[in-house]
């Protein structure tokens, strides 16, 4: 579904991403694991077409997305959710799950995709009028996540969604995703929770200082010793 190829980005004179390839099957949860400043972030806004890339490329349902601006790619069907959520404060709940449409003119579609962010994300409905600065930091992870839904995607990166969040609100949050994958949607998440993201997902890659250096079935990874000493406290 989705094939990123050689994908280089440059920062000025810092080489961000030296030359990244993986691949994401329709139906997927697939993770993306690695320290801070290891250039997950920067993959994902490279898909997404915020970020330039300096080489490669990228494939989504076989057709290239290098002459894509970043609206054709949210109207092809790919939607982010962004580190630290980014919800417009000074807009309510609603408003917010709103913005998350405003590609789509299918009237009666959004009406009933809101409804069903409403039920997959009860406090959401719940607060609907309420200024969505004012939701609690897992609320707002759920607004986010819901705006995204909002568009429709094939496919939703999630940016470091556990980040910030008590260990309860965490394994929520994971549990939602698994849910929305179940229901039609491919994941590709980035994380910096190694260990409840290769619990979840069907496929890892590690990334290192923008580079794959590792990749195999969530199984695979957290039994082994590399991972685990690097990234699983073990
Ligand atoms: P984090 O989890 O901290 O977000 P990350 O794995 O997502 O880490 P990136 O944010 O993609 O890593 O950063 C990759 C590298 O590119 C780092 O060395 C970072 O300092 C650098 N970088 C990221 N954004 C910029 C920018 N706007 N300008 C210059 N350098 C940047």
């Amino acid at each position: 579904m989705l094939e990123i190829k050689d994908l280089h980005v440059h920062y000025g004179v810092i080489h961000a991403l030296k030359g990244v390839s993986m691949q994401v099957e329709q139906g997927e949860i697939v993770a993306l694991i690695g320290a801070n400043g290891a250039g997950k972030t920067t993959l994902l806004h490279a898909i997404s077409a915020i970020q330039k890339k300096s080489g490669g490329e990228i494939l989504f349902e076989g057709t290239s997305l290098n002459k894509a601006n970043a609206k054709k790619i949210v109207e092809m069907g790919i939607t982010q959710v962004p580190e630290g959520r980014r919800i417009f404060s000074g807009l309510s709940v609603y408003e917010n799950l709103l913005m998350g449409a405003f590609l789509r003119k299918d009237k009666e579609g959004i009406r009933q995709d809101l409804q069903n962010v409403y039920e997959r994300f009860p406090i959401l409905g719940k607060r609907s009028a309420q200024d969505a600065s004012t939701l609690s930091g897992g609320e707002q992870q759920m607004l986010a996540m819901g705006r995204a839904l909002m568009a429709r995607p094939k496919i939703l990166l999630l940016d470091e969604p556990s980040m910030g969040l008590a260990p309860i609100l965490v394994k929520e949050i994971f549990r939602i995703i698994q849910e929305i994958n179940k229901q039609g949607t491919t994941i590709l998440l980035v994380e910096q929770n190694a260990r409840m993201a290769l619990a979840v997902c069907d496929r890892a890659y590690v990334m290192e200082t923008g580079n794959i250096v590792l990749s195999g079935s969530g199984e695979e990874l957290s039994r082994s010793e590399q991972i685990q000493k690097a990234y699983l406290g073990g």
